[in-house]
């Protein structure tokens, strides 16, 4: 399978979420602490930790920029001036929320 990457990244501010469109073709809707939450830096995640766990915002945030990192991430400046987490495609791909991802991750 090819390499996937985000070809569409819109911000839906009235529904506080991301719209993420990759290569082929799959989009979702992200909520934007959702996303916050799953930031996948040391220090929101600890060092030495190989899984990312959920860490909920103390307070909801939105995305102040985005920009893309290479060819294979983005990063994400947030309204609380975190702004460390690299958050790459696949890994993206990996949090998609959408019944179709999520029922193939728990089957
Ligand atoms: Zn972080
Ligand atoms: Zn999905």
């Amino acid at each position: 399978m090819e390499t996937l990457y985000l070809t569409e990244i819109r911000r839906l501010g009235e529904e506080r979420k991301l719209r993420l469109t990759w290569s082929d073709g799959h989009s979702a809707d992200f909520d934007f602490d959702y996303v916050r939450g799953y930031c996948p830096c040391a220090g929101c995640q600890g060092h030495g930790s190989m899984r990312v766990d959920f860490h909920q915002p103390p307070e909801p945030v939105r995305p102040e920029k985005i920009e893309p990192v290479g060819n294979y991430a983005i990063s994400i400046v947030w309204s609380d001036h975190h702004a460390t987490g690299i958050y790459r495609f696949d890994f993206l791909r990996d949090l998609c929320p959408c019944e179709e991802c999520t029922a193939s991750r728990t089957s």
